[in-house]
């Protein structure tokens, strides 16, 4: 079965083809600028050199209909024609309280969907168009939604309620719903076979370090508390994000500086993080070489960072009564072992011991970097969203062919 993987912007679009067979991936790619007369298709098939191109892409539907000729090109294609395809599945940011799994698309899903704009006004409307320019195109394929918050349904009560009033809650869905929930399943599941264990009998912390970042708290196998919130701007200092703050912070800062809604949601979202303290960059890469030139303003993002991810760690431990299991992925997570080593040196007293040698090891791949005495099992795990996505449209539709 070949299926289809959509990632789909406001103003871009990101695809995988996945042969499932084997959970090949035999092209990838994205357009970028839709919506402009110089959009840029980029398409690489696998082991073979990336092609772009520059083209007018004005909206999604056009986009899909490039992405499908050129998975079908004489050429550089990888597919005979475009009825290979057996199914499209794609990354929905926001499932609210509506969807704890993922679903087959159908017209009560997409009002759903709909229903939940509200919520994620910046990557709900965007997916919809994804759906929508695939349905236009390959009208008799079936779709799959996968949901970045689906994961975490299964925290309870107690986790995922503010403590303000609760007709907010009633009136108008505000609590936690978490989010990189593709993310922490396929680590946590991963972890557990790599380490030979049942997840269920696991206490797991799962950190996806990347651009954005969030910690789970993953007990018996299912997420009990997440560090993003209702929106993805709470919890962990992020590149740009700032992650937790004092929440009269806003009135105050937009009284004083005169702010608008829409600014200090931009100052928190887009100029905080490790950018604002550091005043270089929000990429990890860039702070860890001025820290090792000396500049006093990254060491002090990178300190920030590390303590805040640390408490994280630390209280995810007491909510759980213990902690088997410590995962890294993303972005960070995977590469720095600077960071890895400033956490873990600092959570000696859940009994937990770093291999340094292991982890400053450049190595790809699931590893172990804590010692064989070690009670805390540290893990390294790439993580892969898309292959989640892919996994989940697979087994939908396979077991609807069964039916
Ligand atoms: P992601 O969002 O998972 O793609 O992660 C992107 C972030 O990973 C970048 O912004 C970098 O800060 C970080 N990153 C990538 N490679 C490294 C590395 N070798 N060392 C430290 N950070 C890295």
């Amino acid at each position: 079965m070949n299926i289809l993987v959509i990632n789909a912007g406001s103003s871009s679009l990101k695809f995988l083809m996945y042969n499932m067979v084997n959970e090949e991936v035999l092209a990838s790619g994205r357009v970028e600028r839709i919506g402009m007369d110089s959009a840029i298709l980029s398409y690489e098939p696998a082991g073979r050199t990336e092609i772009r191109e520059v083209a007018e892409i004005l909206e999604h539907t056009t986009a899909i209909r490039k992405v499908l000729d050129i998975l079908v090109h004489k050429e550089h294609g990888v597919l005979a024609s475009s009825s290979d395809i057996d199914a499209v599945g794609h990354r929905v940011v926001h499932g609210g309280e509506s969807f704890s799994s993922s679903v087959i698309v159908n017209e009560e899903v997409k009002r759903e969907i709909k229903r939940l704009f509200d919520l994620a006004p910046l990557h709900n409307p965007a997916h919809m168009l994804g759906i929508n320019a695939v349905e236009l195109n390959m009208p008799d394929v079936p779709q799959v939604v996968v949901f970045d918050t689906a994961f975490h349904q299964t925290m309870p009560a107690k986790s995922y309620l503010y403590p303000i009033p609760l007709v907010l809650y009633r009136k108008h869905q505000v609590r936690r719903y978490g989010f990189h929930g593709t993310s922490h399943d396929y680590v946590s599941e991963r972890a557990a076979r790599f380490l030979g264990k049942p997840l269920v009998e696991l206490k797991m912390v799962t950190c996806h370090i990347g651009n954005g970042a969030s910690c789970a708290a993953i007990l018996n196998g299912q997420s009990v508390d997440t560090s993003m919130g209702m929106t993805p701007l709470e919890g962990l200092m992020m590149g740009t994000r700032s992650g937790d703050i004092d929440p009269a912070i806003v009135p105050y800062v937009m009284g004083k500086e005169e702010l608008t809604m829409n600014e200090v949601n931009s100052m928190l979202n887009k100029h905080s993080g490790l950018m604002a303290i550091s005043g270089l960059s929000s990429d990890m890469r860039e702070i860890q070489q001025s820290m090792a030139a000396g500049d006093g303003s990254a060491v002090l993002a990178f300190d920030m960072y590390e303590y805040r991810l640390r408490k994280y760690i630390g209280s995810y431990a007491a909510a759980m009564n213990g902690l088997d299991v410590l995962v890294f992925t993303a972005g960070v997570g995977e590469n720095s072992s600077i960071l890895r080593e400033s956490v873990c040196r600092n959570l000696t007293f859940l009994g937990l011991e770093l291999d340094e040698e292991a982890n400053s090891q450049r190595a790809h791949g699931d590893r172990v970097i804590s010692t064989v005495g070690s009670r805390v099992t540290v893990l390294v795990i790439p993580t892969n969203e898309e292959l989640v996505i892919a996994r989940d449209t697979y087994r939908l539709i396979l077991a609807r062919q069964k039916a």
